[in-house]
């Protein structure tokens, strides 16, 4: 068993730094099922990073699945964001704000690098916005996803990012999109991107932000969290300088914009690193509480989503979780989410089979909530 007392930074390499058990189950992203009924995350005084604390567990979690049919059997990206009164694809998002970025910088026949890429989705909402793009490269290190990319120019598919070819600094925009918390070699892969990065190009760095969604600290298959410090620093070292995306503009994710040709920003001072750990934990431990005082009455609730915070809001309630609504899916159509079946909302108001809705962080007055309420749902925020 490791010794987890003395676990050291895997950023800095400051030790010992402070390891913190986490009192409620954690999950894999691919299905949010329990991998383990706790896990162990470490935030380092010294550089601000926010790491699990063992990586040989997280890295077993990761065996099971990433290079197995079960990874390939997933449903293809279909990331839902909010929208103002529609459901949206992040993928479709994110290439409309990397157009109007491209246009903005005069780039009208962009090469494009997208780390993570999966079956390929991003690249080709890009290439239906620029069909003028010069390269839309995608790299994920499963091999087998190669089958879903497109296969005609501009497209290039690689599973190893030292096979992407440039040595000049050949991309105008390198996004990597919820992919690099599951990277155990992160500063390695990041010293890469400063590589393939052009000296006035933008690289946009996408993950959960876990002082702004919780939950996501109970990723029990990520290496690293997402919390800015650490990853400015990181970024820094390579001559790049970053600030925060918006939260109009990108959602509730933590997302880091990157150039080198930016001026510094307030979150470059090494000296300033913020511990969020105490306050996040604060923040479960209240919902938790919510939780488990909601009333005892009727067939059991519903949690809204099928993300990190439905799969904890699932795992408190327990077996007074009887399902999941999802706006995203299909009319008529019901998934399996964490084992128990997952709907769209008017057929779960057509049953009335719930004793109510929960919001695991929801926020009552957000468009998709004021929806669910036109149908008469009983709402529980946490
Ligand atoms: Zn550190």
């Amino acid at each position: 068993m490791t010794d987890l007392s003395s676990a050291e930074c895997k950023f800095c390499h400051t030790s010992p730094c402070r390891v913190w058990k986490l009192r409620w189950p954690v999950f894999r992203h691919l299905d949010f099922t329990d991998v383990a009924a706790s896990g162990y995350v470490i935030e380092c005084d010294a550089c601000g990073a926010v790491a699990a604390a063992d990586f040989d567990r997280v890295a077993a979690v990761h065996h099971g699945f990433l290079h197995g049919a079960e990874y390939l059997a997933a449903a293809p990206t279909a990331h839902v964001v909010r929208g103002g009164g529609s459901a949206d694809t992040r993928p479709a998002r994110q290439a409309d704000w990397i157009t109007r970025h491209l246009a903005e910088s005069g780039v009208a026949n962009p090469r494009v690098l997208d780390v993570g890429c999966f079956d390929g989705a991003l690249l080709r909402e890009l290439f239906a916005r620029c069909p003028a793009a010069l390269r839309l490269v995608g790299f994920d290190p499963n091999p087998d996803v190669a089958g879903w990319f497109p296969k005609e120019q501009p497209f290039e598919f690689h599973a190893s990012l030292a096979s992407v070819e440039g040595d000049n600094h050949p991309f105008d925009v390198i996004i990597a999109s919820h992919s690099l918390m599951y990277d155990c070699h992160l500063p390695e892969t990041v010293a890469i991107l400063a590589k393939l990065l052009s000296w006035n190009g933008l690289l946009i760095l996408m993950m959960p932000d876990i002082a702004r969604n919780p939950p996501y600290l109970l990723m029990g298959d990520q290496y690293w969290f997402g919390v800015p410090e650490y990853l400015t620093r990181m970024l820094r070292q390579h001559g790049i300088a970053s600030t925060l995306g918006s939260v109009e503009d990108w959602g509730h994710d933590l997302v880091l914009l990157a150039s080198a040709t930016m001026p510094p920003s307030r979150l470059a001072s090494p000296d300033l690193v913020t511990p969020h750990m105490p306050s996040i934990l604060a923040s479960l431990d209240e919902s938790a509480r919510r939780l488990r005082s909601l009333p005892s009455r009727g067939p059991g609730y519903h949690v809204l989503g099928r993300t990190a915070n439905a799969a904890f809001a699932a795992a408190i309630l327990g077996d007074r979780c009887i399902g999941f609504v999802d706006e995203a899916l299909p009319q008529g159509q019901s998934r399996l989410f964490r084992g128990l079946p997952a709907m769209p909302p008017a057929n779960l108001f057509e049953s009335r089979h719930t004793s109510g809705i929960v919001l695991c962080y929801g926020d009552r007055n957000d468009p998709m909530s004021r929806r669910l309420l036109h149908y008469g749902a009983a709402l529980f925020s946490t």
